[in-house]
């Protein structure tokens, strides 16, 4: 069973030290039930006000930050997969990718254009992942919109593939044809009639490909 008082007093502990020292410190301050506990908490919280992407960016909780504006926040990973591996928030509460307003998705990918280009120059990467995980059951440990850049280096050990699942040509059909109806719809109810217009145009495009068989 988990003392909540207690804690409550390691993480007001926690939150004083350097970003390295917090790092270290999960290990030695918490017990593995209370580790559990609070990534359980981390993962179902819905409250902002106790979401630590939020406390970053409103400069409650240190980080190292490496871009600030109005509406967003970058900081150098804790744990990171590579030295150079930052993470970029929103700085309001979003849990989820598609929660976030369209309004900030134009900014969200400029800023990620710059700061990808940021990393590539300081760490004279070869590469860089760009990730994000939505909800737990797909990696998300920290339920507030976060998109990873990872620097990447030959051998470096970073694995990021994954077995294929096998599959038919029919059931490929039928998933695409349901993504394309699924999205047809969201995009139809957000778009004005001009681009829903366009829309039908571009189903048919995609009617055409659907028919269109590829030679093996
Ligand atoms: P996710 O698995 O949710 O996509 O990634 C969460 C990331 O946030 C992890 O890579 C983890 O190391 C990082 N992280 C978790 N807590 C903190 C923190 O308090 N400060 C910083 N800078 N990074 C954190
Ligand atoms: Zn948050």
């Amino acid at each position: 069973m988990v003392n909540k008082a207690e804690l409550e007093q390691k993480l007001k502990k926690l939150a004083g030290l350097s970003p390295e020292a917090q790092a270290k410190a999960v290990k030695t301050l918490f017990t593995s039930e209370e580790l559990k506990f609070l990534q359980q908490q981390a993962m179902h919280s819905k409250q902002p006000g106790k979401c630590i992407f939020c406390a970053i960016a409103k400069g409650e909780i240190r980080a190292k930050i490496v871009y600030d504006d109005a509406h967003f926040s970058a900081f150098l990973d804790i744990n990171p997969a590579n030295p150079g591996h930052i993470l970029v928030i929103p700085k309001q509460h979003y849990e989820v990718l598609p929660q976030i307003p369209d309004e900030l998705l134009g900014a969200y990918m400029k800023l990620l254009k710059i700061l990808a280009a940021a990393v590539f120059e300081a760490t004279q990467a070869q590469g860089v992942n760009i990730i994000q995980n939505n909800g737990a059951v797909a990696g998300q440990a920290v339920p507030h919109v976060h998109i990873h850049i990872i620097p990447r280096f030959e051998n470096d050990g970073i694995k990021l593939n994954w077995d294929a699942k096998k599959v038919t040509d029919k059931q490929l059909e039928n998933i695409q044809s349901r993504i394309v109806a699924a999205a047809q719809k969201l995009a139809a109810d957000k778009a004005p009639k001009k681009e829903v217009d366009e829309l039908k145009k571009s189903k048919t495009k995609i009617e055409k490909i659907k028919l269109k068989k590829r030679k093996p």
